[in-house]
């Protein structure tokens, strides 16, 4: 039977007894931070891949990248107008505008070659190339927007509104640096400085397996007695938020089928994610059960609420990760946001620091099992500074869980918190 089944901690009962310092019923779990800690010292990062940019999105950079080109490559204009000399228009003005003949019309992209001389100028637009002869731009609103002669009512000075070669980034710059997330703008630099590939810690691949005979797809009728999988939904989204390529498989209670599913996936994962099966020795646990045999997978109870039953190791050649989450969908989740995730960013090299240093105040009472760590559903008002315990605690309550933005952490050794207390929490993404 699982013990997993998480009270609602969320009370309106004041409790006065904060800590206990009685007998703790610890004695036989480890605790989250060394469960973590095992986990973490076993993830190695993913070896790095040279990745054209569109397929970099999302990895880590495994060396830094320089430019080999300055930024922007050539001097160019930064307005739509006129490329002039500055002393060709120096005491224009309204009462009384410089007129000039235009030369030439220069778009931007057109690589032909074109010259300002004296006494003229050169209708360009944003971007074009620079004319020699040209030391300044004069906005297209300051003049008469003339083609064949230009009126200017303001004088401009040298240099203004040009882009320099190399006023962005130098050749050789650092344009980003080894252990970077990929995101938009730098692969926007990137792919400005004409890099078409990178050398980064990919995506991992994760792959979910939801068990459960009662299992079954949203969307399909169901009968009393079966649930519709949500966990593998959640689990995969959850991958997927925090920057893997995951998806969902779905298997009844089966230890062969356990297995064959496991095998299935690993050419195709660098994590393994399951859901359900590893309850605290019912004959169901189908995830134990599969893994046992192996010996590289350790299943214990963490000293946590919701999410005591866990299971981690390695499988395959490759020695892939796995993770074996129990099935309550709440407890799923967290344990997804405090193993699940770190193990992830480990994968790319990159370092978690998920507990926010603020305390805010608790608006309400909490209860919590002793010798446990807590992990309540929440409402973070940051600005504020106050969490607001949810209603709905226990683990199968996925309702609170859809409304909270935090975790509200309450210590092993504390039982009980008041509504002032200030309490530390696990924001969520
Ligand atoms: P288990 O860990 O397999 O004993 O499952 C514990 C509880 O979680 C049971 O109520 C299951 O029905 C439920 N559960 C297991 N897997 C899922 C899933 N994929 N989606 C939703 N609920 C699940
Ligand atoms: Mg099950």
């Amino acid at each position: 039977m699982s013990s997993d089944t998480g009270r609602d901690a969320a009370s309106s009962h004041t409790a006065n007894s904060h800590t206990s310092g009685s007998h703790t019923d610890s004695g036989d779990m480890v605790s989250v931070d060394s469960h973590l800690a095992e986990i973490l010292a076993t993830i190695r990062p993913l070896p790095p891949v040279m990745l054209g940019l569109a397929e970099a999105e999302g990895g880590v950079l495994a060396e830094d990248v320089t430019a080999g080109t300055p930024l922007p490559s050539f001097d160019n204009s930064a307005m739509d107008g006129y490329a002039v000399r500055a002393q060709d228009i120096e005491g224009a003005s309204e009462a009384a505008p410089v007129t000039l003949p235009v030369t030439a019309e220069i778009a931007a992209g057109d690589t032909g070659s074109y010259q300002v001389t004296p006494g003229s100028c050169v209708r360009i637009m944003t971007g074009a190339l620079l004319p020699p002869g040209a030391d300044a731009v004069v906005q297209v609103e300051w003049t008469d927007g003339g083609t064949s002669r230009a009126q200017f009512r303001r004088p401009v000075a040298p240099g203004d509104a040009i882009r320099r070669r190399g006023d962005d980034v130098a050749k050789g710059d650092v344009l980003v640096t080894a252990g970077t997330w990929v995101g938009s703008v730098q692969l926007a630099l990137l792919a400005a400085d004409g890099v078409g590939s990178a050398l980064v810690r990919p995506r991992p691949r994760v792959a979910v397996i939801s068990t459960g005979n009662e299992l079954a797809e949203p969307g399909t009728p169901i009968i009393p007695g079966r649930i519709w999988d949500s966990n593998s939904f959640m689990l995969a989204a959850a991958a997927r938020q925090a920057g893997a390529v995951a998806d969902r498989h779905r298997i009844s209670d089966d230890p062969a089928g356990v297995l064959a599913a496991i095998e299935d996936q690993l050419p195709r994962a660098d994590l393994l994610v399951t859901s359900g099966g590893v309850s605290m020795g019912g004959e169901h646990d189908v995830v134990k059960a599969a893994l046992a045999g192996l010996g590289t997978v350790t299943f214990r109870k963490v000293a946590m609420q919701p999410g005591m039953p866990q299971g981690f190791g390695v499988v395959g050649a490759q020695r892939t990760p796995i993770f074996t989450l129990p099935g309550n969908p709440v407890s799923a989740f967290v344990s997804f946001e405090l193993f699940v995730r770190p193990a992830l960013r480990a994968l790319q090299g990159l370092h978690t620091e998920r507990t926010s240093p603020a305390r805010p105040l608790l608006t309400g009472a909490v209860r919590s099992p002793l010798g446990r760590r807590s992990f309540l559903r929440g409402v973070l008002d940051a600005e504020e500074g106050s969490v607001t315990p949810l209603t709905g605690q226990a683990s199968h309550q996925l309702a609170a869980l859809a409304h909270a933005n935090a975790l509200i952490v309450v210590p092993e050794q504390v039982v009980a918190m008041d509504a002032g207390d200030p309490a530390e929490v696990v924001r969520l993404p």
